[in-house]
């Protein structure tokens, strides 16, 4: 097991509904040398790429998407949540469907801050559908600005967000991946990866 991993076992909480809680160390409390440590790991893995900037989406990946923007040495953007249907011309807009919240909010990027020569990594601390990253995508893609790639920090592998991304040709890397669990044992299985 990794140290994320690890630290899922010893910390998460398995709930019904296919929620695993992790606010005890990712996103209510944050564990900020874990942060460090997974920022220093998405690193490792894209460093051979061009990166420009990181992109992540409110609240919960902005402690991750510093990390590793720091380790880049490039700016951290985060999309925001907006309730205006008034949205002006100045921004990039995506609709996500909230997994946890169960509604749909429009999120927005200003233009100021993606531009067509942007490379975009894209970081989030959960995959379990894929709305979120599809939506930061899509924001990308309205730039016309290059994905290099998407890292997160926990996947549920068993719903089809990750193998949606991987079909459509996009580098992506979970740090863990959840492939079962079990709120009444409170288990968590993680698929073995290289
Ligand atoms: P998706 O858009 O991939 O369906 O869901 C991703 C978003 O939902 C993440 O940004 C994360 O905030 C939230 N999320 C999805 N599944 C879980 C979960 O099991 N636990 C927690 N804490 N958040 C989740």
């Amino acid at each position: 097991m990794n140290f994320l991993e690890e630290r899922i076992v010893k910390d998460g909480i398995v709930k019904e509904g296919n929620v695993l809680k992790v606010d005890s160390f990712l996103n209510h409390q944050m564990d900020v040398a874990l942060m460090d440590q997974i920022g220093e790991e998405f690193y490792k893995r894209f460093k051979n790429k061009k990166v420009t900037k990181i992109l992540t989406i409110e609240a919960s990946g902005i402690a991750i998407a510093c990390s590793v923007a720091r380790c880049f040495g490039v700016p951290m953007v985060f999309a925001k949540k907006s309730k205006s249907v008034n949205i002006d011309g100045d921004v990039f807009v995506a609709e996500v469907e909230s997994f946890t919240h169960k509604n749909k909010n429009n999120v927005i990027v200003s233009k100021r801050f993606l531009s067509a020569d942007d490379h975009v990594l894209i970081v989030d601390d959960f995959l379990a559908n894929g709305c979120a990253l599809q939506g930061l995508i899509s924001i990308v893609e309205s730039a016309g600005a290059t994905v290099a790639g998407l890292g997160i920090a926990i996947e549920k592998g068993f719903q089809i967000g990750g193998r949606v991304i991987r079909n459509l040709g996009y580098h992506l890397e979970s740090l863990a991946i959840v492939d079962s669990m079990d709120a009444a044992t409170g288990s968590v299985e993680f698929r073995e990866q290289k």
